[in-house]
């Protein structure tokens, strides 16, 4: 069963709805391989996690205690990937009402995240234009996975 951030799955989503192929990273994480299979089939089991997940695993930023050494520089949350990630992965859950571990199908997460209108909102702390961009093409994404009630 998949082991994923909850961000990371909205990641892949939104630039499922940008792109149209997935590259390698020069981190070396699994992103790429991870929306590939999340994309051939939804209907698969994940475990949401706030730890590092299946796409870290390969990643050359994860230190040996697991934990995300990158950096963002400017970030307006902060300048720890680690950090920010946690706090991203944690206001997901809350305010979709789930627990950390929690399994459900991709395609069922990624609907209660569409259900949530203002999740975007809640979440990102990036002003009102990337926020949106953000949810068009999450959206877009959903449309190209077929979702109907989008
Ligand atoms: S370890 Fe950090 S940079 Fe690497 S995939 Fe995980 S969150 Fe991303």
């Amino acid at each position: 069963m998949l082991k994923l951030k909850p961000h990371h799955i909205i990641d892949i989503i939104r630039d499922y709805g940008q792109y149209s192929t997935f590259e390698p990273h020069i981190y070396g994480h699994a992103y790429h391989t991870v929306a590939k299979n999340i994309i051939e089939n939804i209907e698969q089991e994940v475990q949401l996690v706030i730890t590092s997940d299946d796409v870290c695993i390969p990643c050359m930023n994860l230190s040996s205690e697991k934990q995300c050494r990158d950096i963002l520089p400017n970030h307006p949350y902060s300048s720890s990937k680690q950090i920010y990630n946690d706090y991203l992965d944690a206001e997901i859950l809350k305010a979709l009402s789930i627990n950390a571990e929690f399994v459900i199908s991709i395609k069922g997460y990624l609907l209660l995240v569409f259900k949530e209108e203002n999740l975007f909102y809640k979440i990102y702390p990036h002003s009102k234009d990337i926020i949106e961009q953000r949810k068009i093409m999450f959206r877009k994404g959903l449309n190209k996975l077929g979702f109907s009630e989008v």
